[in-house]
């Protein structure tokens, strides 16, 4: 469980058709600013995996 990802693209990705680098936030997300925005859409609808704000803060440390 967990080494066969799917490959599956963040939502940014999806609708701009580009490659996903499976990240959070992925590379491209992040090259275009959109780290806040990135997000990947699971199986489950209730459980959006998105990046906390706090979660962006601690990278900037
Ligand atoms: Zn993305």
């Amino acid at each position: 469980m967990g080494e066969c990802r799917s490959k599956e693209a963040s939502v940014t990705c999806n609708r701009r058709k580009k490659r996903c680098s499976d990240g959070l936030p992925c590379e491209y997300c992040t090259r275009i600013g959109k780290l806040l925005d990135c997000e990947y859409r699971t199986k489950v609808p209730s459980k959006t995996v998105r990046v906390t704000e706090r979660y962006f803060i601690n990278l900037k440390r």
